[in-house]
Formats: C-alpha cells, structure tokens, sequence
C-alpha cells in the first residue's frame, strides 16, 4: 500500500501510510536497502549500487513541502555518513528506532543461543483440579539466568519474522516435552497472527507435527481473536490444514476482541478460553461478567467446544466458573507458568 514515486535525478520518494509508530519506518528503510543489494549488469558495467534514505515523519496536519525538506536534510546526513543506510530527521524518533533495532538484534542471537523457552502452566478440570495438559508459555532465559516475560519482547518480534522463528521454536521444544507427558496430558502452545499468515510457518510446523509422531489431539494450538481478525484464504487454509492433523486449535483470550460468532462456525476452533478479565471481574462481584461467563459456556456447549477459563486465583472463582458450566480452569490458583521439571 505504500506509493512510491521518482523525486528527481537518482531520487525517489516512498510515502508510507498508516504505520503503527514512525519508528516502525525503519524496518521499510531496511527492507529497501536490502532489496537493492547487489550488482546491477549496465551492459558491459558492473555497477554496485549504494542506497541512502532520509526519513521524515508527519501527522494528518503535516505539510507536504516541511516532509520533503526535512527528508530531503536527513538524506544528506545519511549520504555524507557514508551510504547504504538510512537517518531520521527527527533525533527522538531516530533513538525509538535505534533501540528497537538493537532488541530485534538481542532477539536473533538469543534464537540462535536456544535462549527462548517454553514454560508451563497446568490446566486442570474445575471445580477439583485435576491435571490435564500444560500451556507452554514462552520465556527469554538470559545468560544471567533471569527469565524475561512476553509482554516485553513479543511486540518487538511481531513487527517481523522473528515471530514465526519464535513461534516454531516454542512448538519444537513443546513436543518434545509432549513426548514425555504420560497419558492424555495435552500441550497447547500460542500462534501469533503474523505466524499464522506466513506460508513457511505452515510448512514447517506441520514437519515438526509429523515428526514428534504423537496422538496429535494432545496437541492444542491457541489463537487470539485479533488473529483471526485479519482472516483470509491463507488463514484459513494453514488453520484447515494443521486441524486436519488431528490438531486442536482454541481460540484464545475469548470475550475481549470482536468475539466474532462467525469465527467459530468458520473455523476449525475445538475449544474456547475465556479471558482472565472477565474471572478476575466476576470474582470482584461484577454481575455482567458473571452472567457473559455463564453465556459464553452455553455458547461453547451449545457449539460442542471444549472451555478453559483462564486467570483462575482463587477457589471461589473456580467453583462459580465450574457452576457456569466452564470445563477446564487454568491460573495461580493450580500453579504458576515454570519449568516443566
Ligand atoms: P495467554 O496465552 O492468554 O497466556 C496467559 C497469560 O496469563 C500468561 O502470561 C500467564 O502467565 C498469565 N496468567 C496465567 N494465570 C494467571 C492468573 O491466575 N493471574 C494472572 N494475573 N495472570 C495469569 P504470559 O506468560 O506473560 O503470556 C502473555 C501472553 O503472551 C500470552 O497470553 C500469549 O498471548 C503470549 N505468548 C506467550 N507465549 C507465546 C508464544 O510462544 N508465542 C506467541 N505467539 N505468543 C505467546
Ligand atoms: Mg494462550
Ligand atoms: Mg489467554
């Protein structure tokens, strides 16, 4: 959707529209430059072209000729720092991109050092909590020892395909500790919405699937509603042909996006789990969540899925989701996300 147009001479302009924050240009500024690497044939010559990018950010209030000039300083800067690269004319946003840059940097080399994990967190049936299966949740596990939480590199991955790479690698290491799990113990492991449109990322998780070689029902695969949002053919299709498997995808965090019904009668969706907020309202006495939770079970009943209720952390929330009909709970209450041993 970007509109790219010749500025004059060697120069051209790329006008990006609706990125999420101005430093996210930065990963274009990247993938341009890396798309013009290499020799160019001019009849006889070999040319090695240098690429220099001047970047300027502007709001629905900008004017045309401020963005121009600003890009146009900025890619001086970047050609008399010696090309192939791109400069910001605004030093704050330049410093965001820079810092975002050096995580996306810290997170390939942790991929490469097998420094992402998954933990688990069981899930056990209300009200009594009998164990039935484990989430794999992922953690950074640094060299120091300190396991860093989701919410502080997952965002940095989504914005590209570090995610998948993330997300295969959690699945990898998912099975393996599926193998060691007795009985009908079940393993469900996150897909993130990038994952899921990326064709490599199907591929590649159905040769792990094949190749752990286990009753596949005992793996579950959980989506998020917001994933499921941007659903197309692709979608679709890699969710079709991972459930063919045997498989069994939940949709994730229920009841907080558009909880689209047309998701679950579209989709190959096995169960359903019930986000943390609505326990965590009905527990502090909320009626509405506790009159949706009791609804979205008859939903879930109704449409033969199974139901995890998540964020469970105390008995009383346990015993009222089991009333509401929820099958399975999982939260604090049986057991924090931690090493499997
Ligand atoms: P989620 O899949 O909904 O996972 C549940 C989150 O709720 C986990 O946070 C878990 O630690 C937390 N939680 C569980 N029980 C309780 C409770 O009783 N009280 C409270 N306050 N919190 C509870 P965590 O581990 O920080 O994960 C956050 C999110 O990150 C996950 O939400 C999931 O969407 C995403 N995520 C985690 N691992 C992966 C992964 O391997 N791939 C992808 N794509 N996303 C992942
Ligand atoms: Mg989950
Ligand atoms: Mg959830």
């Amino acid at each position: 959707q970007d509109l790219v147009g010749r500025g004059g001479g060697a120069e051209l302009l790329v006008l990006v529209p609706g990125l999420h924050d101005p430093a996210d240009a930065a990963v274009v500024a990247d993938r341009l430059l890396h798309a013009a690497q290499g020799e160019i044939a001019i009849g006889p010559h070999l040319v090695l072209p240098t690429v220099s990018i001047g970047i300027a950010a502007g709001s629905s209030r900008s004017h045309a000729d401020d963005l121009l000039r600003d890009a146009g300083i900025a890619l001086a800067q970047a050609k008399s720092q010696g090309r192939n690269h791109h400069v910001f004319a605004d030093v704050v946003i330049a410093k965001e991109a820079q810092r975002r840059l050096d995580i996306d940097g810290a997170i390939r080399s942790g991929l490469r050092d097998e420094e992402f994990v998954p933990w688990f967190q069981p899930v056990v049936l209300l009200p009594d909590g009998t164990l039935t299966g484990y989430e794999a949740l992922v953690r950074w596990v640094r060299h120091d020892g300190s396991a860093v939480e989701p919410a502080a590199f997952l965002p940095v991955a989504e914005r590209s395909s570090l995610i998948t790479e993330l997300d295969l690698a959690v699945l990898e290491q998912s099975l393996l500790t599926l193998r060691r799990l007795p009985g009908e113990l079940t393993v469900a492991v996150n897909v993130a919405a990038q994952s899921l449109s990326s064709p490599s990322y199907v591929e590649r998780a159905l040769a792990l699937i094949e190749a752990a070689d286990l009753p596949t029902h005992r793996l579950h695969l959980e989506v998020t509603e917001t994933a499921v949002l941007r659903i197309n053919h692709q979608v679709r299709g890699a969710m079709d042909r991972i459930a063919a498997t045997g498989v069994r995808w939940f949709m994730d965090d229920f009841g907080t996006g558009y909880s689209s019904i047309s998701h679950l009668r579209d989709l190959p969706i096995s169960g359903m789990k019930l986000d943390r907020s609505f326990t965590a309202a009905l527990g502090a006495g909320d009626e509405t969540s506790a009159r949706l939770a009791q609804a979205l079970a008859g939903l879930a009943q109704g449409l033969g899925l199974d139901t995890v209720a998540e964020g469970v952390e105390t008995e009383a929330e346990a015993a009222e989701l089991a009333r509401y009909g929820w099958v399975h709970g999982q939260g604090w209450l049986f057991g924090r996300p931690a090493p499997l041993a």
